[in-house]
């Protein structure tokens, strides 16, 4: 079978860098990196996207445009930003170019804007491209179904790096999602940010908090915590290095391609879905 291009957007970031040298070290096979991109004004544009991610050059230079690159491409995997990937799906979607694409923090209007691309390319779409947080979300699942109406209170704790934009994490939010699918509640309706000043009644026992630190170079931390009177059960992932992402997101990659059009997960990308439907 003939190797799948794939063009990197955001290719001078954290997750970039490590998309990069996951392909280059050919963590998934049957993949090369075709293009790179980011944006005009950063310092790597020009420079070989290789040597840029610390794994050797490759004769693949990081580039401003998409459009420049695309042409011949399988798959655009995209961590870059809100903006840029709301701005590239509807590209790819015209160019047939399948998408997958991790970035996080969109805002209703950019996620809308992804889905509508989805009606015409395949598009793996996942706040965490690891299969510790795929598996975690069914187990969150699971525990909540059987907790809340127990009364259990049901909290969200993360820990992220310090230069991370948007909080809570994406992966805080699909958990809480699964929270809220197991125990029948509208997050929107029961989702608390934080906690700060004085309250006159005990916490609601529908609500699920969220708590998102930023700090150092924490990776991505999260934890469920299902706490009653006498007891309390945590469910945690840790992960430790970017390539956890970088390979799920290659993995994807690799998976998407000839697919019909449609919105994807990792549950799909890990087989997970079967026997669902
Ligand atoms: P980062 O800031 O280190 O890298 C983002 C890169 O994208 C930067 O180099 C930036 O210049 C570039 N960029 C921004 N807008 C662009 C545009 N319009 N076109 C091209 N390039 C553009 O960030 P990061 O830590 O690599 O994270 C990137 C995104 O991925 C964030 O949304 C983050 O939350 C998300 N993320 C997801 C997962 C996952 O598993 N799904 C894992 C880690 C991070």
């Amino acid at each position: 079978m003939s190797e799948k291009r794939v063009v990197v957007v955001g290719a001078a970031g954290r997750m970039g860098r490590a998309l990069v040298r996951c392909l280059r070290e050919r963590a998934v096979p049957g993949l090369t990196l075709a293009g790179a991109v980011d944006l005009w004004d950063v310092p790597e544009r020009g420079q070989d996207a290789g040597l840029v991610a610390g794994a050797g050059a490759c004769g693949v230079a990081i580039e401003s445009d998409l459009a420049e690159v695309a042409g011949g491409a399988d798959v655009v995997i995209d961590f870059s930003g809100p903006h840029g990937t709301a701005g590239n799906a509807p590209r790819c979607a015209e160019w047939g170019v399948a998408l997958v694409t991790g970035t996080t923090g969109l805002s209703p209007e950019e996620s809308a804007a992804v889905e509508a691309a989805a009606d015409k390319i395949p598009i793996v779409k996942a706040p965490n491209m690891s299969l510790g947080i795929t598996l975690l979300l069914d187990l969150v699942e699971q525990c909540a179904a059987r907790l809340a109406a127990r009364g259990y209170d049901i909290e969200i704790v993360e820990r992220h790096h310090r230069r991370k934009k948007d909080a809570p994490s994406g992966t805080a939010l699909a958990l809480g999602e699964a929270v809220a699918r197991g125990a029948g509640l509208d997050l929107d309706a029961v989702a608390a940010h934080g906690r700060h000043g004085v309250v006159k009644e005990d916490r609601p026992a529908d609500q699920v908090g969220f708590h998102a630190v930023r700090a150092g170079d924490f990776v991505g931390d999260h934890t469920v915590l299902f706490a009653a009177e006498g007891e309390s059960l945590e469910l945690s992932h840790r992960a430790t290095s970017r390539d956890t992402f970088a390979i799920g997101a290659l993995r994807a990659a690799a998976w998407v391609c000839g697919r019909v059009p449609g919105l994807y997960t990792m549950r799909d990308v890990l087989g997970l879905n079967q026997g669902k439907e």
